[in-house]
């Protein structure tokens, strides 16, 4: 069986990449989804009490136990007494219903991992309520997997909570759930597990959201890019000449890609939404925003508070006004000052 939990999303969608004679490409993670997991990873490891850096070397040192405590009480709610356990495996036999737990985190380590087997990773768990962690903002989609994860604790309470870059929980998202919702739960598990051998390919939205990595490969999403003009390549490049190969299939379709927007939107504003299918629709969305710009007078005439002030120059505008020597020289003095920020940016580009 291919799945893990955060894949059932896109299985209860379309079951296709869970075809056991399908090859699929290795997940090739955006660096928004890699700093996010490493996030999740590093929080993960900070409430088991280890000293960890994400990657941005932002040190998450172990709180003393008491303090870990309290935090995941304030999230749990849960009466004195509770024993809460964290990043506990739970392998759920979706043929039979029942689940075991097991020390081993990946299936492949695990010598008695059953073909009808999903294993599932509980963040927080207790006797009657599971947290799932998550980075990001929320999809609605994540309660699938929340769904698993509860039916496979056999607990009656579920938490989604989004922790921000400083271990802070911003938002919940919970469910309660009795049996009836554990037996809906394994009826949708189930089918994916029954159709894992024919499913055939379900496009939607849910190709792009759910980040299905046979995006454009699949038969059903493959003559897209074919009409496109993007020509096959592989998607785990190897050698210089195959990477060359995904460069320049990926200049095509970016050049479609701007076709195909700017014939949406004349779509849209020619004949009105377009209906996803999903419940949502591809439209207009209008917001406005309001900028504050200062001038002396402004400043003197009104009260502003000072933590309320940003005042910010550039190097080209103070060149431009003192010129280059003098200028240089005013950088220095406010880089002593602790004025002068230095950020480095990677950007992949050809040069
Ligand atoms: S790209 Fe879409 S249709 Fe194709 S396998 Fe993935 S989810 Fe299914």
């Amino acid at each position: 069986m291919r799945w893990s939990g955060s894949k059932l999303p896109l299985l209860r969608a379309c079951g296709y990449s869970a075809r056991p004679d399908v090859e699929v490409p290795a997940d090739v993670q955006s660096e928004p989804a890699r700093r996010g997991v490493a996030r999740h990873l590093a929080f993960e490891h900070w409430l088991s009490g280890g000293v960890t850096s994400d990657p941005d070397g932002c040190d998450w040192a172990a709180p003393p136990s008491v303090v870990r405590e309290t935090f995941l009480r304030s999230v749990f709610d849960l009466g004195l007494g509770g024993t809460v356990e964290v990043e506990i495996p739970i392998v759920l036999d979706v043929e039979t219903g029942r689940s075991r737990r097991s020390p081993h985190k990946r299936t492949h380590d695990d010598p008695e991992a059953q073909p009808t087997e999903i294993r599932l990773i509980a963040d927080a768990l207790s006797s009657s309520v599971v947290v799932d962690w998550k980075t990001g903002r929320h999809r609605a989609e994540a309660v699938s997997q929340l769904d698993g994860l509860v039916l496979a604790a056999r607990a009656s309470r579920g938490i989604l909570a989004y922790v921000d870059d400083y271990g802070a929980i911003t938002h919940t998202v919970e469910r309660t759930y009795d049996e009836i919702d554990h037996a809906a739960t394994l009826a949708w598990m189930r089918g994916i597990l029954e159709r894992e051998r024919t499913a055939q390919p379900i496009p939607g939205p849910h190709c792009r959201d759910l980040f299905c990595p046979l995006l454009g490969l699949c038969p059903a999403t493959a003559p897209a890019l074919v009409a496109a003009g993007v020509p096959p390549v592989s998607l785990s490049p190897e050698t210089p000449e195959e990477a060359r190969a995904l460069f320049l299939a990926r200049e095509v379709a970016r050049g479609w890609y701007t076709r195909a927007d700017d014939a949406l939107r004349q779509y849209v504003d020619q004949r009105g939404e377009v209906p996803l299918g999903d419940g949502r629709a591809y439209g207009v969305n209008t917001s406005t925003r309001e900028t504050i710009t200062l001038t002396p007078e402004a400043i003197a005439a009104v009260d502003i508070p000072a933590d309320a002030l940003r005042v910010s120059t550039s190097k080209s505008a103070i060149n431009a006004a003192l010129g280059a020597k003098r200028g240089r020289e005013l950088l220095a003095q406010l880089g002593e000052l602790g004025c002068l920020t230095v950020t480095t940016t990677r950007r992949y580009e050809a040069k």
